[in-house]
């Protein structure tokens, strides 16, 4: 297969080479053979792209706010035509299955542009206090120069919720995205430069997090870091960034909670099993701690095991609805620890187990997993696995429920499924996360995406995602006839 070269930046309108050769091989993880390779950046490179960025903030950032939303409908054009491109990319680098990719990986993208699109349209940049104070204006401003650090599971996702946004606002900005899965940002460059976005609005510097992550954080010249990854390598990057007073944006790891009381719908078992394999459990917001009520726990047991066996592996090119290999060696290493420290620790292995599934000797791929009999203090209910491994844990009374979901570092998303309208929103009261979705329903476009406590401190999507990037003014002694 050929070798793509990757090994170009994109700063100041124009791709470019890097100052210093540091290649680093891509690895497509279905084959675990070399499908591109790219450069980490140097300090230079970053320097080079911060520098531009500012460069171009006083321009950008005074311009109308049709303008943004017009080149921002170019991207979606551009984006919308080649979406197959994007979707290849994806599966390529990270072993999304090619219809996964497409659908909900690439169209992730697709629509978070949407629905930035309109909640821009609606959103008033400058606004009235309110009529006790006629002369008093709040004005929204773009916080500046911002450092866009991404992961590697959900890609476009997680790009274009910070990306388009920042040009959205007003803002410019260095994009560095997972040096494991950069194919789809590079090719995202290439519709924003088709786009025509202005030389030095939006950047992009390859590197890893103790390069360019580590650059961009301590950077005397960037204003803000919106980040989405780990936990830890979120509390470096505010250490890091915490001697400029940058503002740090963080959306971190999860280890939600699935709580499913013995009234409700008969797919829920199924459907969570489900939930907690997609994307091949590579996903913050999985549903990976299964909460059952005593009644029903050993027939949710046998569902779920079920759901494991008829969930099929394959390679991320065949199209289907199965489940592709994990997304690295060293993720695959990690999966296969905590599958065996869950044997090890004594919960009941009901599906899976450790070893890849039958038929394959290459490529990271792991076997859909089932515990049940765990308890909340074993590793494998508390550590994000980020594999397809699902932890089932029984409980007896509503109030169980809920201090079991909430004790654990993370609070991103829980689930709660019954058929008890009363119940449910006592629980989605009660749950400390960021999001709770409950019955299989999920979130309407537009709803922000974050968490609490050790899953990050801010909102993605829609008016919330827009403000992320803004500062607010208060300004008194206006004159409206001057504006
Ligand atoms: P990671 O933290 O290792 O890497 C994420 C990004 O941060 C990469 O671009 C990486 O190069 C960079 N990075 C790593 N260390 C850094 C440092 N010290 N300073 C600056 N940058 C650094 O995470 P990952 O393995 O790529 O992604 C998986 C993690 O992301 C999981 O924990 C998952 O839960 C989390 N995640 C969270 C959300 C969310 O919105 N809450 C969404 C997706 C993924």
């Amino acid at each position: 297969m050929k070798i793509l070269d990757k090994r170009q930046f994109y700063i100041n309108g124009r791709w470019v080479d890097p100052v210093k050769a540091d290649d680093l091989e891509v690895i497509n993880p279905s084959n675990e053979q070399v499908c591109a390779v790219i450069s980490l950046g140097d300090q230079a490179d970053t320097d080079a792209a911060v520098a531009a960025a500012n460069a171009a903030f006083p321009d950008w950032s005074s311009t109308s706010k049709d303008k943004r939303i017009a080149l921002v409908e170019k991207i979606l054009a551009i984006y919308s035509e080649r979406v197959d491109e994007m979707a290849h990319a994806i599966s390529t680098e990270m072993g999304a299955p090619i219809d996964l990719a497409s659908t909900a990986q690439a169209g992730s993208g697709m629509s978070h542009i949407r629905n930035f699109l309109d909640a821009a349209k609606s959103f008033e940049f400058e606004r009235k206090l309110g009529d006790h104070a006629p002369n008093d204006r709040i004005i929204y401003e773009p916080v500046g120069v911002c450092g866009l650090i991404t992961p590697w599971n959900w890609p476009m996702n997680q790009v274009t919720l910070k990306v388009i946004p920042a040009l959205l606002t007003g803002c410019t900005m260095v994009l560095k995205p997972s040096e494991i899965a950069p194919l789809s940002s590079m090719l995202f460059t290439e519709f924003v430069d088709q786009a025509g976005v202005p030389a030095g609005v939006f950047n992009l510097v390859n590197g890893d997090g103790l390069g360019v992550g580590t650059q961009l954080s301590l950077h005397p010249d960037v204003d803000m870091i919106s980040f989405t990854g780990s936990t830890r390598a979120g509390i470096a990057i505010s250490k890091n960034a915490a001697d400029t007073l940058k503002r740090v944006h963080l959306e971190l790891g999860g280890k939600g909670a699935n709580i499913i009381f013995a009234d409700a719908d008969e797919n829920a078992v199924r459907r969570g099993a489900l939930h907690c394999f997609n994307n091949t459990g590579q996903s913050c917001n999985a549903p990976t701690r299964m909460l059952v009520q005593r009644e029903i726990y050993e027939q949710a047991v046998e569902q779920a095991k079920l759901a494991a066996e008829n969930s099929s592996v394959g390679p991320a090119s065949e199209y289907g609805r199965h489940i592709g290999p994990l997304v690295s060696e060293m993720q695959f290493n990690k999966v296969q620890d905590l599958i065996q420290k869950g044997i090890d620790e004594g919960a009941r292995l009901v599906a899976g187990g450790t070893g890849r599934p039958d038929g394959f000797d290459q490529g990271y791929y792991v076997k859909p997993t089932v515990f049940a009999d765990v308890n909340n203090g074993m590793t494998i209910a508390r550590e994000e696995i980020f594999g397809p491994v699902l932890s089932i844990i029984p409980f007896e009374t509503e109030a169980d429920a809920v201090r079991i979901a909430n004790d654990s570092v993370y609070g991103l998303t829980n689930y709660v499924q019954s058929k008890d309208d009363a119940r449910r929103t006592r629980l989605a009261r009660k749950l400390r996360s960021g999001m709770v979705e409950m019955n299989g329903q999920s979130r309407g476009a537009g709803s922000p995406f974050g968490g609490m406590k050790a899953s990050g401190n801010g909102r993605e999507g829609g008016v919330w995602g827009l403000e992320e990037f803004l500062e607010v003014k208060a300004v008194s002694g206006w004159a409206e006839e001057a504006a």
